[in-house]
This record gives structure tokens, C-alpha cells and sequence, in this order.
């Protein structure tokens, strides 16, 4: 492993890392975002206590104990956790409770899939205990791998190789002529979110939808498989939710509302986010079987994985596949513990992260989760040396994100008025592995990001995280390809420039997304990845503390290093004179959607033009192997002017009124403010983010109310940013884009009139 990153720095010139170690001692000189002089030097000791509090042996003790067991929704070692946490809470000095809720969360009953025909073949459907591995399966109260949330049912019907299941992959089958009505389809996981499979394989008609991890992007083909290296051995199983989190998170019955024992439920034939057709997901060692039976077509090489056979579409032969559900309510135990603020009690940092997983969760998710206990303690000994948090602490330890972010949704919900008011900021984290750090979240807080990770050091390479993440975007940015090509291009050209580094959006797949995206509560998501060379045994049973020690993160020095960088965020925001956000990288972001939007536009334009030309010439079946018929793709409407006008505009005010609020804004500026004054202008910032809300929301989900940040409808867990717009454009659907662009442009013109109402308090 250290090989890896021999060679990443080896490749870097000298001048340039000398330029990417300078601009840290640049951004250190130019003093502490929020704070004023005076204080910042008190707040780099409190940091050094926290860099000194963290220890690697708690969170090697504290993953051992945890992941000691399932811990999935409804498994006593859940609970169990939940308690242990609380205990751990309490001692530490915080004031901390749990809180249940009772969710919808099916757990199987009872699953078999079949191959029926010449050469039959019964799935094994079980994950089996390995040689070296103290916990991994076998162990009582394991479910079998399952997805939860799927249809349940009882059917047999020939198999279809359909690919990652995803959009185009329908489309390529049906120019081949291959339809899915009333067939079971077998895809891959990969090419897009999970859930996305079932959803799409029953809106085309099929009746059944098996899921396996092809060795291609998750098996042999990259590494040494479980146990002699790290990837996924051929009967482990990616077990996961296909709950439509798309439309609205959290507990399926009771959208929009805590789900307390007393609330109003919808029934399970009527809550929209569960699957109507039986799923099932498999290990390729179960997937090689069916994907051999099956005849037809040949898979064109986009389609093709890495087991040892010629992939072909089917139809192939009958499939029996059964899956039945007990579909009770079960409880949800979060977490969450609070410390008082001294002076401004009523604003809220929130700090979270999920305690579930699906079998024993050592990477995914307690290896963030043993990061944010670590702060919790660390912040603990703080408060009992006398210093207290000027605003109030909410650390919170989710129960159920797995399933569908419940826990974190529930309590959002629950709690929604008194979060919007005072709720400043909400930091999330999750699953993480060595490597670099990644930060996603509200583009006001890319500013503090690139100030902490210049104070955090890398565990293996002594230089600070922006130092390494400056050497990446310096080298990647030589001659990107890819879909990343233009991001990457942004980042080299900042990191040569000696600007921040940009921070990415967030989608959804983590508990931030009730905060952000149906709150509007600024939020973010850091965590680290990149150089494990691991993945292997995501949602799996072989996620164990025995894999994570030995691969994914050996010395838990990429949890140290994430607790003394949350913990940082934390107590910034938590301390500052003036809260720490620079606006100027959310207008310039903004601005930067709205660019891409134009540009997603025009190409939309003259593809649908050329595309004409060449169906028209009949091109596409001269082009085709007469001995493999190919249809032409179908002729699609010419793409109007889009009425960008108002977007602009709004964009470009937002520019300017980012840029005159900021000269203003200081923590000295706010610190000399009389106190009344401060207070209205504190209120202002609090909320600036719930500007960007509008009450209808997106198209068919109007839980989703966030008109910048969204996870898209048909990505998943990716984002779609300014998405009334962008999606309305990849869908074609013309009216709607100008739709949106009007309500967005409304959005964001009424964050800038805070913007300028802020300025006015600021120089009046
Ligand atoms: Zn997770």
C-alpha cells in the first residue's frame, strides 16, 4: 500500500509541491475565518487538545465493540450499541437521550431463486464464514443477504440480461429487439444507484429483478479477493435498500412526519417509495449459472463483465424466484446528545452520523461513526477543563440510514420547525477508507474547508490534507478524460492558481439529505477515500473489523484524522465570533451551474440535429452488421431556446451581492455590532439557506425542496445541481425548464435579498 503513494507524490514536480505546500502557510497567515485576532489563538490551543485527545486505541476498541455483531434495524446488538453510546454520552459529560422511533423495515422470511430448464441450478443465497475472519458470517441473528424494501412475490418467468439496468441500457435493448415484459431480469450492480434497478425493470414490465456484483466492477478484476486481499470473494452479496428515496427519505408510511408510535401512516399498498415486483441481490458465484444459460443476442462489449463467459441478452431459460417479507414495524433508536451553548444556546451545530449497518458494519458505518465518539470525548475533557461551546452542540448517532436514511430523517422531520430556527449548520459523515479527504456539501463553507484541511495533517505523508489534495489536482489535471474531465480541469486550475480548492455537491446516499435538501440547512459531508484498495465488502458479511484493520484503514489513522477534522469544523463553528462562511464560493458555484446549464443546452440542440441527419439518411442500419440487425434510435423533437433569462440575471446578482455582503463581513465587523443588531443579523445568516426552498419542490417530489442541491431521478444517490432545471433538460421537457428556471431564479434572488439585507446591518 505505501507503494501506491510513493508514486503518486514521486510524479509531482518539486515546484509544484512547492507551490501547493506554500499556499497553506498563505491561508494560516491570513488568519481564522469567523474569528477575530484575538481569539483565534485560544481556538488553535483548544485544537491542539483535540489532536492530542484523539486516540487510534479508542477507535480500534470502540470498532471492535461495535461491529462485534449485526447490527442492522431490529437486531439486538443494535440496540444494544444505541445504549452502549449513550452510557459512553453520559460519561463524557454530555446531556444525551434516545430517541425511537417505529419504522416500516421488512426483513426476510424467506427467499429462493432458481434456474429451471436443462441445466438447473438452485441459488445458495448465503455468505460463508472465512478462514482468518473472527466475525464475518455465520453467526446467529445474520439475516441472508436480502434487499429491503422490494416488492415480495412468488414468479417464474425466462431471464434478460439487462446490463446495469439503468436508462440507456433499455434502450440499447430494445434496438436489439430484446423487450422485458413479463420476464425476470437479471443486471449488475453499478452504472447507477441500486434502488434504480427495480424501479426501472417494473416500469418496463418486467416481473422480477435479480442484482449480482459482477467480478468486473466488484471481484477479482481489480485485487486479490477476501481473505488473501480485499475485494469481494464470489459468494459475497451486496445487500442494500431499494427503497425510492428519490421521491422522499425516511420511513416509507410517514413522509414528511416523525414516525412516532401515534402518527398517521399510509398503508404499505400505498406509500410510493416501496418496489411492487420481487428482488433478490446475488453473488456472481450464484449469477455465473443463469448468465451462462442464457441465449439470444450477444452482449455488445459496453454490456460485458468479467466472469468467464460470453455474455449474451436471453431470453434464457425459466427462473423461479421467490421472496416473502415480514413487513412489521420495528424500532429506531437514535441517539443524540447535546452540550449548551454560553451565548448563543438557540444556534445549533448539528454533528451526525448512522450506527446501523448491514450485518456487522465495521467500515460501513462505524468506522465514521467511531471518529465522531472520538470528538465527543475529546469535547468532553474541553468542557470539564471550564470552556463551554458558545453555541450549542447536537451530536447525534443515527439508527436506520441504511434502509433509507430513516433515523436521521425521522428526527428531522420530527423536530423540523425548531431545526429551521435554529439549526446553523448540519455535519455529516459515514463510511470512510484511507486516502484523500472529500468534502461535499454547501458551497459557503468550501472556505472553511480549504482552511481546515490546511491545518490537519495526512497521517502517512506528514504534509496537511490541502497540501495532498493541491498534489492530486496538480497531477490528475495533466490530461483528464473521463466523465470527471471538467471537474478535474477546476481543480487543477485552482490548485495551480493558489485558490480554494472547489468542494463537491451533495446528492444523497448519507443522512445529510433531510437537512439539506428538505430542511434547507446548510450542510456538508467529509470524509476520506481513494487508496484503499478495498470495496470488497461493502454491505456485505465480510464488512468486518478483520477486513477494515487489515485494509481499509490499518491503525484507524484515517479515523483519527477525520475526528481532528470534524472536530474542527465543530468547534469553529461552535466558538466563532461571526459564523464562518464565505458566500463569494456559493456565488461563484451558482454561477458555475448556470454556465453548464447553457452549455447542456446547445449540446442537446445539435445533437438532436445530427442525430436527425443521420436517421433520416438511414444511416444507422447502412452503419449496422447486416448479420446483427440494429434499429435506429428514435427521432426525437427539435430543442427550443430555453428562457435561461431570469437565471442569469439571478446568478449575476447573486455575484454581486455575495461580493458586497462579504467586504462587509468580518468577525471583527460583527463583533463591534450593538447587540440587537447582531442578533437580527445573525437570525438573517441562520436561515439564508432555507431561501433556496421552495415550498412545491421538485417535479413529483415536492419533499425535495432544495432548487440548487438534489439527488437525481435517475442517478440516485448523485447530484443534480439547480435540478427543476437540469433534469427538466435531460428529459426534454422544455416548459418545465422554463419553469424552473423562473421559480430557481426566485430562490436564489430572494438568498441575495438576505444577502443585502445582512450588508445593510453590517454598514448602516
Ligand atoms: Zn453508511
Amino acid at each position: 500500500m505505501p507503494l501506491r503513494r510513493l508514486a503518486c507524490v514521486a510524479s509531482l514536480s518539486l515546484a509544484a509541491l512547492a507551490v501547493a505546500m506554500s499556499h497553506d502557510a498563505i491561508a494560516q497567515d491570513a488568519g481564522m475565518l469567523g474569528f477575530t485576532a484575538g481569539h483565534a489563538a485560544a481556538e488553535h490551543t483548544r485544537e491542539q487538545a483535540l489532536d492530542a485527545s484523539v486516540s487510534t486505541a479508542d477507535l480500534d476498541a470502540w470498532l471492535l465493540r461495535m461491529a462485534s455483531g449485526p447490527n442492522q434495524v431490529g437486531a439486538p446488538h443494535d440496540r444494544d450499541n444505541a445504549e452502549w453510546q449513550l452510557q459512553q454520552f453520559k460519561a463524557w459529560g454530555w446531556d444525551a437521550h434516545i430517541e425511537t422511533f417505529q419504522v416500516l423495515y421488512p426483513t426476510p422470511i424467506s427467499e429462493s431463486l432458481e434456474l429451471l430448464g436443462p441445466h438447473p441450478y438452485t441459488a445458495k443465497l448465503h455468505e460463508p464464514a472465512v478462514v482468518g475472519d473472527r466475525t464475518s458470517a455465520d453467526m446467529p441473528g445474520v439475516l441472508p443477504p436480502y434487499l429491503a424494501y422490494q416488492g415480495d412475490g412468488d414468479v417464474t418467468a425466462p431471464l434478460v440480461y439487462v446490463n446495469f439496468g439503468m436508462p440507456d441500457d433499455y434502450k440499447a435493448l430494445a434496438r436489439q429487439g430484446v423487450d422485458v415484459r413479463g420476464k425476470i431480469v437479471i443486471a449488475r450492480y453499478g452504472g447507477g444507484w441500486r434502488g434504480l434497478k427495480p424501479k426501472l425493470a417494473q416500469q418496463h414490465g418486467a416481473v422480477g429483478c435479480i442484482i449480482y456484483s459482477d467480478p468486473h466492477e466488484d471481484g477479482y478484476y481489480s485485487d486479490d479477493i477476501y481473505p488473501k486481499g480485499p475485494q469481494r470473494p464470489p459468494e459475497g452479496v451486496q445487500r442494500g435498500s431499494v427503497n425510492d428515496i428519490i421521491l422522499y427519505s425516511g420511513d416509507p408510511l410517514t413522509p414528511g412526519v416523525g414516525a412516532t408510535a401515534d402518527a398517521k401512516r399510509l398503508t404499505r399498498e400505498t406509500a410510493p417509495t416501496l418496489m411492487k415486483i420481487p428482488a433478490i441481490p446475488i453473488s456472481y458465484a450464484d449469477a455465473l449459472p443463469l448468465l451462462q444459460s442464457l441465449g439470444g443476442p450477444l452482449a455488445e462489449p459496453s454490456f460485458r463483465g468479467a466472469l468467464p463467459i460470453t455474455y449474451h441478452l436471453g431470453p434464457g431459460p425459466m427462473v423461479h424466484l421467490a421472496v416473502k417479507s415480514d413487513w412489521s414495524l420495528k424500532p429506531l433508536y437514535d441517539v443524540v446528545a447535546t452540550m449548551k451553548g454560553s451565548e448563543h444556546p438557540d444556534q445549533w451545530v448539528v454533528r451526525g452520523n448512522h450506527h446501523d449497518g448491514w450485518v456487522f458494519g465495521a467500515e460501513d458505518p462505524l468506522s465514521g461513526q467511531v471518529a465522531l465518539m472520538a470528538e465527543a470525548k475529546a469535547i468532553g475533557q474541553l468542557a470539564k477543563t471550564g470552556w463551554k461551546p458558545k453555541r450549542t452542540l447536537v451530536y447525534t448517532s443515527w439508527d436506520g440510514e441504511e434502509p433509507g436514511l430513516l433515523g436521521s430523517t425521522e428526527w428531522a422531520e420530527q423536530h423540523a420547525d425548531e431545526l429551521q430556527k435554529k439549526a446553523v449548520v448540519y455535519i455529516n459523515s459515514d463510511n470512510i477508507d484511507r486516502g484523500f479527504l472529500r468534502v461535499e456539501g454547501s458551497h459557503e463553507l468550501q472556505r472553511l474547508s480549504n482552511e481546515i484541511a490546511g491545518d490537519v495533517k495526512d497521517p502517512e505523508t506528514g504534509v496537511t490534507l490541502l497540501a495532498r489534495q493541491r498534489a492530486r489536482a496538480l497531477v490528475e489535471g495533466q490530461n483528464p478524460t473521463g466523465a470527471r474531465a471538467d471537474e478535474i480541469r477546476k481543480e487543477a486550475k485552482a490548485a495551480a492558481s493558489g485558490g480554494d480548492l472547489p468542494i463537491g455537491a451533495l446528492g444523497s446516499g448519507s443522512d445529510y439529505t433531510p437537512f439539506l435538501q428538505h430542511l434547507g440547512i446548510a450542510s456538508l459531508n467529509v470524509g476520506f477515500g481513494g487508496e484503499a484498495p478495498s470495496g470488497g465488502e461493502y454491505h456485505s458479511a465480510y464488512d468486518t473489523y478483520d477486513h477494515y484493520t487489515r485494509f481499509d484503514d490499518p491503525g484507524m489513522k484515517y479515523s483519527a484524522a477525520l475526528a481532528r477534522t470534524v472536530g474542527r469544523f465543530v468547534l469553529r463553528y461552535a466558538d466563532a465570533d461571526a459564523a464562518p462562511v464565505d458566500v463569494n464560493g456559493f456565488a461563484e458555484t451558482v454561477g458555475g451551474y448556470v454556465d453548464e446549464l447553457h452549455k447542456l443546452a446547445d449540446h442537446a440542440r445539435e445533437q438532436t440535429v445530427s442525430r436527425e441527419k443521420a436517421i433520416k439518411a438511414g444511416a444507422y442500419t447502412l452503419a449496422a452488421d447486416p448479420m446483427r440487425p440494429m434499429g435506429a434510435p428514435e427521432l426525437e423533437a427539435a430543442v427550443p431556446p430555453v428562457a435561461f433569462a431570469p437565471l442569469d440575471q439571478a446568478a449575476a446578482r447573486l455575484k454581486a451581492s455575495a461580493a458586497h455582503f462579504q467586504q462587509a463581513y468580518s468577525a471583527d465587523a460583527v463583533a463591534a455590532l450593538p447587540t440587537a443588531r447582531r442578533a437580527e443579523l445573525e437570525k438573517v445568516l441562520q436561515s439564508a439557506d432555507q431561501a433556496l426552498m421552495d415550498p412545491a419542490g421538485l417535479p413529483g417530489r415536492p419533499w425535495y425542496q432544495n432548487m440548487i442541491y438534489a439527488p437525481g431521478m435517475e442517478t440516485g444517490y448523485g447530484v443534480k445541481t439547480v435540478p427543476g432545471v437540469r433534469e427538466a433538460i435531460e428529459g426534454r421537457r422544455w416548459a418545465e425548464a422554463d419553469h424552473f428556471a423562473e421559480i430557481t431564479a426566485r430562490s436564489i434572488n430572494a438568498y441575495s435579498d438576505r444577502l443585502d439585507k445582512a450588508a445593510a446591518l453590517l454598514t448602516r
